[in-house]
C-alpha cells in the first residue's frame, strides 16, 4: 500500500466539472488501496481576484489581513472536493494549515514552512480517509494565518511528502511536464522525461512557475520522488532525478524566461570599502531579494552599481536606496522596469566550452541588446529589453536544438 501525495493547480479545479475530475482521479488511487493525500490549490483566478478586492479597499492592503483573505481559495477548494468524494461515499476529511499543523514562520505574503506535526494527517489516513489539504497557507507560533508566495501550493505538496516520506508526488497542473521551456511560449518546446533536481532549481527560479522554487528545493533535499503531470491526461509527465552522466552529455536543457524583474543602476558610486553594504543592507533588511549585482571597474575613484530585484519591491527599493546614495554622494539612481531575463540551463554545461559565446552569438544575429550577464555552473542568464524576451527564448531553443530528443548513451 502506497502513500501518495497529489497536488492539483488552480487551472484542475476551475469549476464543479473539473473538481470532480480532478476527484475521480484520487478515488482511483484510493480504490488501488493507496493512502492518498490530496493538496489543492484555489481555483484559478481566485487569488488574484482575492488581491483586486483587497487592493480596493486599501492601497497597500495589511500582510496580515491579506493571508487571511488569500487563505480563503484553498479552503473553498478542499471543502467542496471532500464534499464531492464523500458524496460519492468515499470517506474524506478536509484539513486547513491549522488542523493539518503546518507551521511556518511569520513572513507574511513569503512565509517559509518551519515545521509539519504529521499526527492529524496520520490519524486521518488511518481511518482510511482521503485527507484533503489546503495548499498555499500555514500558521505561524502564535496562530496566525500566514501564506508561502505565489505558487506556494506546489511546495506545501512536497513538504507534505517530504514529511510523510511518501513514496510519490505527484503535481498535478495543465501541461503534461516540464518542458524545454514554456509551451505557451514555443510550441516547438519538447516535454523531458527527466530532469535533475538542479536543473529544475535553475529553471524555477528563473521563470519556470511550472513548479515553485522551494518546493525543488524540498524535493532535493530529501529526495521526494517528484513528478509533474497533467490533469488532462494519462502522460507520465516528468520525473525529477538526481542527475547521471547521460544528463551531463547535453550542455543546455531548457531555456526560461522570467519578466519579474526590474533593474536598478546607481551611478558614481565613490569606489572605496563599506560602500556596497550601506547601500544592499537596508534593502537587506527589508527582506527584499536582490539578484544579478554588477559592479564595473572603478575608474577615478567612481563605479557604477546596476543589479535587479523584483518588479514587486523596486518602489520600496528605491525608497530605501535614495537617501543612502545623496549621503556617500553617489550620482544617481536609475530604474527600468521594462526588462526580461532569459536563462539557458542544463548540467552538462560545466563540461562543455562555448556555450556562452554561441548563446551570445545567437542573440547578436537578431539585434538583442545584452544589458546584463549573469553566470553559474549550471546556467547562463542575459538581461534584455522585455519586447524581445519571446524572441529570445525562441532563437535560444533554436540555437541549442532543444526540439530534437538527444541519443541516450546506450543506444550510440
Ligand atoms: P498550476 O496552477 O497548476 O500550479 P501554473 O500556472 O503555476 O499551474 O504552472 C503551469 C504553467 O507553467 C504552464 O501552463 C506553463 O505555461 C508554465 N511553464 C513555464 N515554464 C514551463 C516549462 N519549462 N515547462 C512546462 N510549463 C512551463
Ligand atoms: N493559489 C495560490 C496562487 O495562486 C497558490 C497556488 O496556486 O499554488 O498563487
Ligand atoms: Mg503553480
Amino acid at each position: 500500500m502506497a502513500l501518495i501525495v497529489q497536488k492539483y493547480g488552480g487551472t484542475s479545479l476551475a469549476n464543479p466539472d473539473r473538481i470532480a475530475n480532478v476527484a475521480n482521479r484520487v478515488v482511483k488511487g484510493w480504490q488501488d488501496g493507496n493512502r492518498m493525500v490530496v493538496v489543492l490549490s484555489a481555483m484559478s483566478g481566485e487569488t488574484d481576484r482575492l488581491i483586486a478586492l483587497a487592493k480596493e479597499l486599501a492601497e497597500d492592503p495589511d500582510p496580515r489581513e491579506l493571508d487571511v483573505l488569500l487563505a480563503t481559495g484553498e479552503q473553498v477548494t478542499v471543502s467542496l472536493f471532500s464534499m464531492f468524494l464523500r458524496a460519492q461515499g468515499v470517506p474524506a476529511t478536509s484539513l486547513l494549515s491549522h488542523q493539518a499543523r503546518i507551521y511556518t514562520d511569520g513572513a507574511y505574503g513569503r512565509a517559509r514552512i518551519i515545521g509539519i506535526d504529521t499526527a492529524r494527517i496520520l490519524e486521518e489516513l488511518k481511518k482510511g480517509r482521503v485527507v484533503t489539504v489546503a495548499g498555499f497557507q500555514g500558521v505561524d507560533e502564535v496562530g496566525n494565518i500566514t501564506t508561502l508566495g505565489r505558487g506556494g501550493s506546489d511546495t506545501t505538496a512536497v513538504a507534505v511528502a517530504a514529511v510523510l516520506k511518501a513514496d510519490l508526488c505527484e503535481i498535478y497542473t495543465d501541461v503534461d511536464g516540464v518542458y524545454t521551456t514554456d509551451p505557451r511560449i514555443y510550441p516547438k518546446a519538447r516535454k523531458l522525461q527527466r530532469i535533475a533536481y538542479d536543473e529544475m532549481l535553475e529553471m524555477a527560479s528563473l521563470g519556470a512557475k511550472v513548479l515553485e522554487i522551494r518546493s525543488v528545493g524540498f524535493a532535493k533535499r530529501y529526495q521526494v520522488p517528484l513528478r509533474v503531470r497533467s490533469t488532462f491526461s494519462n502522460d507520465p509527465g516528468t520525473l525529477m532525478t538526481v542527475e547521471d552522466e547521460e544528463m551531463e552529455d547535453i550542455p543546455v536543457s531548457g531555456v526560461a524566461l522570467s519578466k519579474n524583474d526590474a533593474r536598478i543602476t546607481v551611478t558614481r558610486v565613490p569606489d572605496r570599502p563599506g560602500i556596497a553594504v550601506r547601500l544592499f543592507k537596508p534593502v537587506a533588511q527589508a527582506n527584499i531579494v536582490v539578484d544579478m549585482i554588477i559592479q564595473n571597474t572603478g575608474i577615478d575613484g567612481y563605479t557604477d552599481l546596476t543589479f535587479t530585484v523584483p518588479k514587486g519591491d523596486l518602489k520600496k527599493t528605491l525608497e530605501l536606496m535614495g537617501p543612502v546614495a545623496r549621503e556617500i554622494e553617489a550620482q544617481q539612481v536609475s530604474s527600468d522596469k521594462n526588462i526580461a531575463k532569459v536563462s539557458i540551463v542544463g548540467v552538462g554545461m560545466k563540461n562543455n566550452a562555448g556555450i556562452a559565446a554561441r548563446m551570445f552569438e545567437a542573440l547578436a544575429r537578431e539585434n538583442i541588446n545584452i544589458m546584463m550577464i549573469s553566470t553559474s555552473e549550471i546556467k547562463i542568464s542575459v538581461v534584455i529589453e522585455d519586447k524581445y524576451g519571446e524572441l529570445a527564448v525562441r532563437v535560444l531553443h533554436d540555437t541549442f536544438d532543444l526540439e530534437t530528443p538527444k541519443p541516450r548513451r546506450s543506444s550510440r
